[in-house]
């Protein structure tokens, strides 16, 4: 198997060259502006995306790359690469007809265009199914009504990536539909706008929808429901390992830089116990996104164009985003009371963990993942019914190399998870389990240095300890809500 190499992406360089304008330590709460955003589209942010016969560069590696050295700078430049580049493009790329992806890559690139993705609405969140937007054929096309929020660029997207649920359309187009709507045709109207605490770079609001879309500009993916509308983030998912590295490093530094320089009675911070501990913390939640990072180049990139497998895309974005609010927590505590406002002159402490808590949130919650994957988990090996936890996982692909390392815990993992409760607790213990499968395999393949992957793997066994010992409490504590 190649292994890539940052030396391997010289032509991102050039793209993240100027991604230091918007670094922390100068552009906190500034939205990017329309000739900032015409940079960034002619310095080349779209062409790891775009393909070659579209004289892109059609490569998922630069594209991690890039998306890591955005999270290094600001979690908001990142999201917005995130947002324009793999959510809307990549997807019209994917599942559009010729006509379709013609007009809007020549949109984004020559006239730096910003493209969108509405699924979200104010009365159904993540539970999809209760989804309120329409989709009603009409005369050479599609008339979408409803209501979405919380969209990246709400006010600003030039294209949207609209879902609604099918009305009245035939069996096979499937239970939602996929449709992009150009934003200057009209009825795609923000009523709303919303302060939210963090990811300033991006406006968000609520919008209320009443738009034609023309026939060709419906995307070729339909099915049953919910899981087409994940096929359509999966690529999404794996990218949080791009931004918990980029994200994590940062905050490293800059944690090793705040604990090395502030005095205390025993020298510096850094020479206390405690502040070290929290300090390697960090430095292992940095470890397991450099392994996710190493897993998504490594693995991802030698899958057939168009496969988007669920599960490792789950447990990277549920992994990686725990591991950013983690990691910035511990950096706004080591920074005491001045890491608690914002524009201080020796930390990024307040912006950083406003920012890295969306992440938790945004794209599906975790818990919600957690439910899901575990659910995916135990589907794939349904034969084996009374198999328990602990036996699937020796068995799965995904986990069987991690299970030596929980030896210890085999009893406490000798259940079979049902219910919520318990499936949501389990599907967490496999995001942590499918970290060190990816910190094994990261460990040989790059010389890494063996304490940071023995850390990083103690803190994995550590988080799966603790959350059984959430399962064994975690009923009881539900009975004391009436
Ligand atoms: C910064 C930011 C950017 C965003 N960008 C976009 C965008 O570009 N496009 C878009 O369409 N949307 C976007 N969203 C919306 C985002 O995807 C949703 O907020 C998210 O999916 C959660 O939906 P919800 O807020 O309705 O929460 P709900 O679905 O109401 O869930 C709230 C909480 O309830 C719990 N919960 C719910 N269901 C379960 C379950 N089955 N099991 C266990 N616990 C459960 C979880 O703790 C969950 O966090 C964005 C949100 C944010 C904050």
């Amino acid at each position: 198997m190649q292994q890539f190499t940052l030396k391997s992406h010289d032509n991102v360089e050039k793209i993240c060259s100027h991604f230091h304008l918007f670094d922390y330590v100068h552009h906190q709460k500034e939205s990017i502006s329309k000739d900032q955003w015409n940079k960034l589209v002619t310095a080349g942010i779209y062409l790891p995306v775009i393909p070659k016969s579209h004289n892109g560069l059609e490569s998922k590696a630069d594209l991690t790359m890039m998306i890591n050295r955005a999270a290094y700078h600001n979690l908001g430049l990142a999201m917005s690469l995130i947002v324009s580049t793999l959510l809307f493009a990549d997807n019209v790329i994917e599942y559009g007809s010729q006509d379709l992806k013609n007009e809007v890559i020549h949109d984004l690139l020559n006239n730096n265009g910003q493209g969108g993705i509405a699924i979200i609405e104010p009365k159904a969140g993540s539970g999809l199914s209760l989804m309120q937007t329409v989709a009603e054929k009409v005369d050479g096309g599609f008339r979408i009504r409803g209501s979405k929020h919380w969209q990246c660029f709400s006010r600003h997207a030039d294209w949207w990536l609209i879902t609604a649920k099918n009305k009245d359309q035939p069996v096979a187009a499937g239970a939602f539909g996929f449709y992009i709507h150009k934003n200057q045709e009209g009825g795609f109207r923000t009523v709303e706008t919303y302060a939210s605490k963090g990811l300033h770079q991006i406006d968000f609001g609520a919008n209320k929808l009443d738009v034609f879309i023309p026939e060709y500009r419906r995307l070729n993916l339909s099915g049953t429901g919910i899981p087409q509308i994940y096929q359509l983030v999966i690529p999404t998912w794996q990218q949080f390992a791009s931004l918990g590295k980029g994200f994590l490093s940062r905050i490293y530094e800059e944690s090793e830089k705040y604990v090395s320089s502030r005095a205390s009675p025993d020298g510096h911070l850094k020479d206390i116990d405690f502040v070290r501990y929290r300090l390697g913390n960090i430095a292992a939640c940095r470890t397991i996104c450099e392994a996710l990072f190493n897993y998504v180049l490594n693995s991802f990139s030698t899958y057939p164009k168009g496969k988007r497998e669920i599960f490792p895309a789950q447990c990277i974005k549920v992994m990686a985003s725990d591991a950013m609010l983690t990691g910035a927590m511990h950096y706004q505590t080591i920074c005491g009371a001045n890491g608690y406002r914002y524009a201080a002159d020796n930390n990024i402490a307040a912006i950083a963990a406003d920012d890295a808590q969306a992440f938790v949130m945004l794209s599906f919650p975790n818990d919600v993942l957690s439910l899901y994957l575990a659910k995916e988990f135990l589907h794939k090996t349904e034969v084996e019914k009374n198999k328990s936890f602990w036996t699937l996982i020796n068995e799965s692909g995904y986990t069987h190399a991690a299970a030596i390392h929980l030896e210890d815990l085999r009893n406490e993992l000798n259940y079979c998870p049902s219910g919520n409760l318990e499936l949501v607790l389990s599907g967490k213990i496999l995001t942590r389990i499918f970290a060190i499968t990816a910190l094994k395999a990261y460990s040989p393949s790059n010389q890494v240095d063996q304490e940071k992957i023995s850390s990083a793997l103690l803190y994995c066994v550590n988080e799966i300890k603790m959350t059984l010992s959430e399962r064994s409490i975690s009923k009881q504590i539900s009975k004391s809500i009436l």
